[in-house]
């Protein structure tokens, strides 16, 4: 085998930040506002324009935006909220930020999305909402969830953190669910460091989505009028979750190369989509024709997978797993009484998935590397 040491470590997932994403910062550096001002506003206004929502308001971080995604759907103590066990284990903490009960949900086999199958076993009297994940980029079956919920009259939430850009039936993430919620974490198709944002059409949700990032206080114009300009009420229990600006520019400048970031990702998947056709050892997840994928993950299944991941990563491919399932952390399995069977589909995959890398700078070279290494160390 070639002595791979000196060849520079391949991440799973990167940022990529460029000379304009570097001035769009200073700018916002030199000006007034460093804080709640214009660029907040003004990437809200466009990240909404991108993904075709009527509302967007933004987040500290992805899971800060689910917290107050669940809060503006009126999700209470002891309500129950459905949310696939396969998923970053913020899409289930939210639920118990808000002293409600997540209740896992098995996956589909073949692209380890929530299956909607499996859903309507679990909604009982205390069942307020479905929270569905994009899990690696590919849109869930939202006309399955949709008809789920309208017919047991229940709020639907999309964790998008995986999927901004994609669609399914061609209507974009973003316009799929009550709420929608991105990240824009740097492993993320695009960054602002930290942050999140929530998409919504109702003018309902996104007043209630805005009061909770702002320590839940309303300054009522007529009342201002009344008492001063000083006039505000707390309503609500809300937290400090804001963007800034100095992010928010970040986020503009990104913004537009969001469909360049997007293309890529999606000729890299190609290509190992293309090198892993009829292998009988490495298994891409299925894509559904109706779902354009947005690609934060390439997630292949392997036989003996501790043994690729440990060999991959001394041949310095970042290979990544994605995810532990969440009721398996022992946090959940003490607190939440979850156990081993639970979600038997999930736990069967967890055993053999594990993500290649997957970002912008990448080059179809990088990726002929981490074939070989991967082919190489499955032979091992
Ligand atoms: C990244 C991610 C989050 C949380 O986003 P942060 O911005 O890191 O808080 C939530 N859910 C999923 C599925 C994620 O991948």
């Amino acid at each position: 085998m070639s002595d791979s040491s000196s060849l520079p470590f391949i991440p799973y997932g990167k940022q990529w930040i460029d000379e304009d994403d570097i001035s769009a910062v200073v700018e916002v550096l030199r000006s007034d506002w460093l804080t709640t001002g214009p660029k907040v506003t003004e990437f809200e206004n466009a990240v909404a324009a991108f993904c075709g929502a009527k509302h967007a308001a933004s987040y500290a971080n992805g899971t800060a935006a689910l917290h107050g995604a669940l809060f503006a759907l009126g999700i209470k103590k002891d309500d129950e909220v459905i949310v696939p066990t396969l998923t970053f284990a913020a899409s289930s903490n939210a639920v118990l930020f808000l002293g409600a009960k997540p209740v896992f949900a098995d996956v589909d086999p073949d692209t380890l999305l929530i299956d909607p199958k499996k859903i309507e076993a679990l909604i009982t009297p205390k069942t307020k909402a479905i929270i569905g994940v994009d899990y690696a980029g590919q849109p869930c079956d939202w006309v399955a969830l949709q008809a789920i919920a309208k017919k047991h009259k229940l709020k639907l939430l999309a964790d998008a953190c995986h999927s901004i850009g994609g669609e399914f039936n061609s209507k974009k993430v973003g316009t799929l669910a009550d709420i929608t919620v991105f990240s824009f974490h740097p492993v993320k198709q695009l960054t602002t460091g930290e942050g999140g944002m929530a998409l919504t059409d109702s003018d309902e949700y996104a007043e209630r989505l805005r009061l909770f990032r702002g320590h839940g206080i309303t300054s009522d114009h007529r009342q201002r009028e009344k008492t001063g300009a000083w006039f505000y009420e707390m309503q609500e229990l809300g937290y400090n979750y804001r963007l800034t600006d100095i992010q928010s520019a970040l986020g503009l400048s990104q913004l537009k190369k969001l469909p360049a970031f997007l293309k890529k990702r999606r000729e890299l998947a190609k290509y190992y989509d293309q090198a892993f056709l009829g292998s009988e050892d490495i298994k891409p997840l299925k894509t559904d024709k109706n779902a354009l994928h947005a690609y934060h993950l390439y997630v292949v299944r392997v036989p003996e997978r501790d043994k690729v991941f440990k060999i991959l990563r001394e041949r310095g491919i970042g290979c990544n797993v994605h995810y532990i399932p969440v009721h398996l952390h022992p946090y959940y399995q003490r607190e939440q009484g979850t156990k081993i069977g639970l979600c038997p589909v999930a736990e069967e995959a967890y055993g053999k998935i594990i993500t290649l890398p997957l970002h912008y700078s990448l080059s179809e070279k990088d990726l002929e590397r981490v074939v070989c290494e991967l082919k190489n160390a499955i032979k091992a």
